[in-house]
């Protein structure tokens, strides 16, 4: 069986944790080959590692950058380009809730302005970049179309609905991103470009348990899941899976919720 991004190469910036992680190993193990792109350069090798282990058929690179520096991100297109000769799937996945991202009131300007220049900006660049190597790959002759590829913006619940935790910075951020996207998935439709968001919902991942560091505070988020669970960070590498692969061909400009039902539901304590 033909994995489902069998000769793709995918490009995933975060790699070295969470979402970023499960979704590398899980693009590999379908046939991708791999650039992994984290500002934690050890955490992406280690990625590296467990691919060569897991799907030693594909190949995996690592490379350091901070999806908050433009050049960062345009080097790190082109080493995909470079290495495998194409882009087909760009997930834009890195980002943060800074522990001092807070209300209104408490939110200094240089958290606001870190937030925004890797939650927001980060995206766009990884779109811009990513749109302008699709551009160069090849048309299908048998289907006359131009073959484009598959871009995914990791969004957030917390774009949908406020967040009673307050995180005013990041929560800004991500409505942003859905914006974004939809838009850019308008524009460069016709191109055979494909621009996605994904919204988790609140994750079992190193992001959110090191803010909910507390039983009680986890507690105050459970109430209102109704699984009664966090979500586990390979369940939205599923759902990424999905939005890179060619399953997905007629979707563009979607807000994907990945949330157990938080944002659909009216959730009241037992
Ligand atoms: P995580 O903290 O487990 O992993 C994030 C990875 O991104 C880390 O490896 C980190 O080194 C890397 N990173 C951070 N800043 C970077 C930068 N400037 N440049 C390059 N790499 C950088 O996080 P996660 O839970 O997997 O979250 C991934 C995405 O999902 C984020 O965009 C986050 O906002 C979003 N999200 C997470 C949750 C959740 O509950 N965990 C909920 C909604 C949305």
């Amino acid at each position: 069986m033909p994995g489902r991004l069998q000769n793709k190469v995918a490009l995933i910036t975060g790699a070295g944790s969470g979402i970023g992680l499960e979704s590398s190993i899980l693009f590999a193990s379908e046939g991708a080959n791999v650039v992994l792109v984290d500002i934690n350069l050890a955490a992406a090798e280690n990625v590296v590692k467990i691919i060569a282990e897991k799907s030693p058929n594909v190949k995996a690179v690592a490379t350091k950058a901070d999806v908050g520096k433009e050049d960062d991100i345009k080097a790190a297109v082109d080493l995909a380009v470079e290495k495998f000769g194409r882009l087909d799937v760009m997930f834009n996945n890195a980002g943060i809730m800074h522990p001092a991202d807070d209300n209104a009131l408490n939110t200094e300007e240089r958290i606001w302005d870190l937030t925004m220049q890797i939650n927001l900006k980060g995206v766009w660049w990884g779109c811009k970049y990513a749109i302008l190597a699709m551009r160069k790959n090849p048309t299908d002759e048998a289907k006359g179309l131009h073959v484009g590829g598959s871009i995914i913006n990791t969004a957030s619940f917390v774009a949908i609905m406020g967040a009673a935790t307050p995180q005013l910075a990041c929560t800004a951020s991500k409505g942003a991103v859905l914006a974004m996207t939809r838009e850019l998935a308008m524009v460069h439709a016709r191109e055979g470009i494909r621009l996605n968001s994904l919204c988790p919902g609140p994750l079992k991942t190193p992001l959110l348990m090191d803010f909910l560091n507390t039983t009680e505070k986890r507690e105050r988020r459970l109430v209102h899941l109704p699984m009664g669970r966090f979500g586990e960070a390979v369940e939205l590498a599923k759902a990424a899976l999905f939005l890179a692969s060619d399953e997905s061909s007629y979707m563009t400009g979607t807000d994907f919720k990945v949330d157990g039902g938080l944002s659909s539901c009216y959730v009241t304590p037992l």
